[in-house]
């Protein structure tokens, strides 16, 4: 039973394999009637980090990129909390990217916003 059903994937496969055009001509169709063209991507495409760095900027792509550098942000700073000699302090990165807090981070902020404004 097992193995029929093996050799039945296997076949599909190989179908696939052969006929990848006309598949790949359904799944185009399939996704006409949904409504999506070329110029209209799938929307599960958008909300991606892949998706914003391509160059795409809208709302669900922002924030897929905000999550992720928050994310980033707390490792980061989990990191440092770890091994606060992983990176030099008193820099705006590293307040920054890296979430530190400290006494010379907050002044290299504060700098730079002074410097900004
Ligand atoms: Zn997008
Ligand atoms: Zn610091």
């Amino acid at each position: 039973m097992a193995a029929s059903h093996t050799a039945r994937q296997r076949a599909l496969r190989e179908l696939a394999a052969r006929h990848g055009e006309e598949f790949e001509l359904l799944l185009q169709v399939e996704r006409l009637k949904l409504g999506l063209t070329p110029e209209r991507p799938p929307r599960a495409e958008h909300g991606t980090r892949s998706k914003y760095q391509s160059g795409c900027h809208c709302a669900d792509c922002r924030s897929a990129e905000a999550a992720y550098r928050k994310e980033r942000t707390r490792l980061n700073a989990a990191r440092l909390a770890a091994d606060p000699t992983l990176k030099p302090h008193g820099r705006l990165s590293t307040y920054t990217q890296w979430g530190c807090r400290c006494v010379y981070c907050r002044r290299a902020m504060r700098d730079y916003q002074q410097a900004a404004a």
